[in-house]
């Protein structure tokens, strides 16, 4: 049945048990002009990623190699024929400084080897800046067709706070040079709970983005992690040490970040984007209708996407793997001095049926439409669920005739407290 009140079919539940080729592609281009003390992507900057000591060109080689092995080890998997990616994804780091050339060659590859279905939904993430922002044209006519922009604020004293290199007056230049490449969904990326922000601020900031005339609104919590002390940086770790200036920076910004203020920002968002026609279809995204991203669902859903670049992670449908976040050894495994290339090194793991149920449930739950109302029925959930409706996060819906449970606005605030239930 194909349920469609909330713009968007509702799938059935995704198979937790049966690997499957790939719906999706993510593509990790790691190099940024310079590295924001608050992100712990895998990223590398300065004379790294610009210059006579560039590593990029070895890079994209490498990648562009993975991406063949990849796809030879999915054709011994699973045969030829498979069916094309609906959704291929360049994240970084900053893609938008890769080169229009390389993009071209990237994609080359991705056609001839993975297949791209007609409609297939191309997102390239950029930076607003004009010396970051790269060939906005070249870019569309290699086939993106959805840019996804790292405005992070509109406001250049918190931007300056952020360490970003961009203005606002940037970010609007970069959403019109967009448009003008013929790009036809643009997304913004905003940041709430950042050191010094207000409510009232943040509102205006709302406001401006959306005269903007964006498509789609990714609005984030800064989230202050520290890879090092979770584990996530050792030799197969997918994450990269935190710099001792990051750390400072880290700490001081933890001490102006208030719960508080973060819950008023997202109620505030919610209602003032609900009010103007956004649809909230995740706890994080909202989207004019039709511009939901199609790529971010494949993971939410919990459907197979392949991956490939320093740090990538991919999902099969019964495990999990991932590149290891180091760019020399990325780039020794798959341009050797000698010898044949081989799959950089990197870590996986097969998920338990019980952890499948749970992360189902939790992917599942971030969205708007929420789950079917059965899956809280004598599961290992149903206290859980019990304990969400009588509190106030969850609510019973109907759609299209099929019951179902979705957060409220309540539940979204304190998901985490109901995805700790769930594990
Ligand atoms: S530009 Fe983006 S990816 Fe690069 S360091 Fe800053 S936040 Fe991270």
């Amino acid at each position: 049945m194909n349920h469609t009140s909330f713009g968007h079919p509702i799938p059935s539940p995704p198979p937790i048990d049966r690997a499957a080729p790939p719906a999706g592609l993510y593509v990790h281009l790691p190099f940024c002009v310079a590295h924001c003390p608050y992100c712990d992507f895998v990223v590398y900057a300065g004379s790294q990623a610009r210059g006579p000591r560039a590593r990029t060109e070895r890079l994209y080689a490498a990648v562009d190699r993975e991406l063949e092995l990849r796809a030879d080890a999915l054709d011994e998997r699973f045969g030829p024929g498979r069916p094309n990616l609906e959704t291929l994804y360049f994240g970084g780091g900053t893609p938008s400084l890769v080169p229009g050339e390389w993009l071209e060659r990237l994609m080359a590859t991705v056609r001839l080897r993975y297949g791209l279905a007609p409609d297939a939904e191309v997102t390239l993430e950029a930076n607003p800046g004009p010396d970051e922002r790269g060939d906005l044209a070249a870019f569309a006519a290699a086939g993106v067709n959805r840019v996804s922009f790292g405005a992070q604020s509109l406001n250049a004293a918190e931007l300056r706070r952020l360490g970003r290199r961009h203005s606002p007056e940037d970010v609007a230049a970069a959403v019109a040079g967009a448009r003008a490449a013929g790009i036809g969904s643009v997304n913004l990326d905003l940041l709430y709970d950042a050191p010094g922000q207000t409510v009232a601020g943040w509102e205006a900031m709302l406001r401006a983005a959306l005269d903007l005339g964006p498509d789609h609104l990714s609005l984030y919590a800064l989230t202050l992690d520290d890879p090092d002390a979770e584990g996530l940086t050792g030799a197969a770790g997918d994450h990269l040490p935190t710099a001792p200036g990051a750390r400072r920076w880290r700490e001081a910004a933890r001490r102006e970040q208030d719960d508080d203020r973060a819950a008023d920002q997202y109620r505030l968002a919610s209602e003032l984007l609900a009010a103007t026609g956004w649809r909230g279809y995740e706890i994080s995204n909202w989207a004019r209708p039709g511009h939901e991203s199609r790529h971010n669902l494949t993971y939410w859903e919990r459907r197979p996407y392949e991956a490939a670049g320093p740090g990538a992670h991919a999902f099969d449908g019964v495990g999990r793997r991932w590149n290891a976040a180091g760019l020399e050894r990325y780039i020794g495994a798959l341009l050797p001095a000698e010898g044949s290339a081989a799959l950089p090194p990197g870590d996986g793991e097969i998920i338990s049926p019980n952890t499948a149920a749970a992360e189902r449930t939790i992917l599942a739950l971030r969205l708007d439409r929420g789950v079917p109302a059965s899956w809280a029925d004598g599961s290992p959930a149903s206290d859980a669920f019990a304990w969400a409706q009588a509190n106030g996060l969850l609510e019973p819906v109907d759609l299209d005739g099929e019951a179902r449970l979705r957060l409220t606005l309540r539940g979204r605030l304190l998901s985490n407290e109901l995805l700790a239930r769930l594990v």
